[in-house]
């Protein structure tokens, strides 16, 4: 069974629909990538998942439970249930500039989910050195580069021990020399067991790592279909005229 499920979504901003009638699927250990122009609706989708929007109709259902389902969403506790399934790394890092690097691991897992002191400490250790930082833990996020403030970022969402990560465009904030060291973290993370959305401007990676590949315009998926299928032979002029663009 999909560990996540979307069907018709929709969300409007005033006017504007942003998600027409967004439906697809993802299966456990499964690594999807998001392609698309900029103002296609991916953010939105993502954070939708999460619960960071409110979608305006449609269902997303989470393992064997309903975020939302015809538009109707499920209550407040059931929602912490689902989200708290899932990690989030955004293009931003959203660090706590005033946490070293360690503390910006394990301020959310003693307080969410009160875990003691030593085995958070042990987690981040394992974690840091993980993503190639353990030299780091003391420091405070203004004395790293862009790809380790990024790095950090995936670490403290893996504190939690996500079954789900989703990413948005988490090297389109980074200088060209840095994407590779965030990539190769990630890629090393979808060679396991937990399932990840990435919502990407890097074509290689999404060739590479994905199992599958949204394509989205305009509000809805317009293709979707294994990377060979999309790199390689796309159905939709959009998806053409698009790879043409940035390829
Ligand atoms: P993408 O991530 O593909 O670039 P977004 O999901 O960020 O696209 O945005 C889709 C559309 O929704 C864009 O036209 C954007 O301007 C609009 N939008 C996104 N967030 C808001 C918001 N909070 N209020 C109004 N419009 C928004
Ligand atoms: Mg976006």
């Amino acid at each position: 069974m999909a560990i996540i499920e979307v069907n018709n979504l929709k969300k409007v901003f005033g006017q504007l629909e942003v998600l027409k009638n967004v439906s697809f699927s993802v299966n456990p250990s499964e690594v999807v990538a998001v392609i698309g122009p900029s103002g296609s609706g991916k953010s939105t989708m993502l954070r939708s998942l999460v619960h960071l929007e409110e979608a305006n109709g449609g269902s997303i259902r989470i393992g064997d439970q309903y975020l939302v389902r015809d538009g109707a969403y499920s209550n407040a506790q059931q929602i912490k249930a689902m989200t708290s399934r899932m990690g989030m790394v955004f293009q931003h890092f959203n660090l706590f500039p005033h946490l070293t690097v360690k503390g910006n691991l394990e301020l959310s897992p003693r307080l969410v989910k009160g875990r003691s002191a030593a085995e958070v400490s042990r987690m981040s250790r394992e974690l840091l050195d993980k993503v190639g930082l353990a030299d780091k833990a003391d420091v405070y996020p203004s004395s790293l580069s862009g790809g380790q403030k990024q790095r950090v970022a995936i670490a403290r969402a893996l504190m939690m021990n996500p079954e789900i990560l989703l990413f948005d465009e988490p090297t389109s904030a980074l200088d060209p020399e840095l994407t590779g060291e965030v990539l190769q973290v990630m890629k090393r993370l979808a060679g396991e067991q937990i399932t990840m959305i990435v919502v990407t401007h890097e074509m290689g990676f999404a060739r590479e790592v994905a199992d599958r590949v949204l394509f989205m315009a305009d509000g809805e998926i317009i293709e979707s279909g294994t990377p060979e299928q999309i790199f390689g032979n796309p159905r939709h002029e959009r998806t053409r005229s698009f790879l043409n663009r940035v390829l």
